[in-house]
């Protein structure tokens, strides 16, 4: 356990009116700034969809982002969903939302996808699935077929995103950009998955084309795993990429999901 699940209580459904309209005015600035990128990248309105990145933050205000109309969240570590999972997924029933893999509204009405964004390890695949939908962060075959063999267990079928390290920073995780393809075609084809897109974070630089061209490796990559025509690959559509500090830019060069935590929610006071 880190630090901050110490001290602060990720299950709190309660938080400020003031906290409220903060939160209210973070989604409405991010939604604006989506679309203003796509119309200036000239794409279409509604292809780049929003996932609150909601580490550190509580079930208060992760329901008030949702309140204020986003329609997917991402968690990094397996234990805050574990602990906020109830909350969120009875305050969505509440709303008439069903919560990523749960069906607590009923299966006529509209689902808000639930995301796991950062890295997973295999004693905790069991723990999550009843709960997200779709893995981002799977980095290799091991993890896929542990992944693969819970889910068929199960009789699921799990959403996954591969995660390609396109910046090459040893900080990051994510497969070698050269083993994409192959890593692709082989976990789209095992049974319990089904491989959904590639997912990359920004490189950590001062530099706009380094990042861009991460971005755009990441899309030319998409483009040869659809064009591979490989049983599985049809779905692997999504490119997730993007964050507060590079969304437009990801915008621009093809993102589909971007990932958003502090231009919603402010500064995290940890990790
Ligand atoms: C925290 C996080 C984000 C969002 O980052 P911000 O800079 O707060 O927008 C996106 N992706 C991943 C994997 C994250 O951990």
């Amino acid at each position: 356990m880190t630090a901050y699940m110490d001290h602060k209580d990720l299950a709190n459904e309660t938080i400020s009116e003031e906290r409220a309209t903060q939160i209210r005015d973070g989604v409405h600035r991010v939604l604006d700034t989506i679309r203003l990128s796509e119309q200036q990248a000239g794409r279409e309105s509604g292809s780049v969809q929003l996932l609150a990145a909601t580490k550190t933050r509580d079930v208060g205000e992760i329901m008030a982002a949702i309140d204020a109309g986003v329609r997917m969240i991402g968690e990094n570590r397996p234990q805050e969903v574990m602990a906020k999972a109830e909350g969120l997924q009875r305050l969505c029933a509440e709303r008439g939302l069903n919560l990523g893999a749960t069906d607590a509204a009923g299966s006529d009405h509209e689902t808000v996808p639930f995301h796991l964004i950062g890295q997973l390890q295999a004693n905790k695949i069991g723990k999550i699935l009843p709960i997200v939908d779709t893995i981002e962060s799977v980095d290799g075959l091991e993890l896929a077929e542990r992944i693969a063999r819970r889910a068929v267990a199960r009789d699921i079928t799990v959403g996954v995103l591969l995660e390609v390290n396109e910046s090459g920073e040893a900080s990051k995780s994510g497969c070698e950009p050269s083993e994409a393809i192959e890593l692709a075609e082989q976990i789209a084809a095992m049974d319990g998955l089904e491989l959904r897109g590639l997912m990359t974070i920004g490189a950590h630089v001062n530099d706009e084309a380094t990042i861009r061209a991460g971005f755009a490796h990441l899309r030319r990559t998409r483009d040869a795993i659809l064009a591979s025509k490989t049983p599985g690959t049809e779905h692997c559509t999504e490119l997730s990429m993007g964050m507060t500090q590079d969304m437009t830019l990801a915008i621009e060069e093809g993102s589909t999901i971007v990932r958003v935590g502090t231009a919603i929610f402010g500064a995290r006071a940890f990790i």
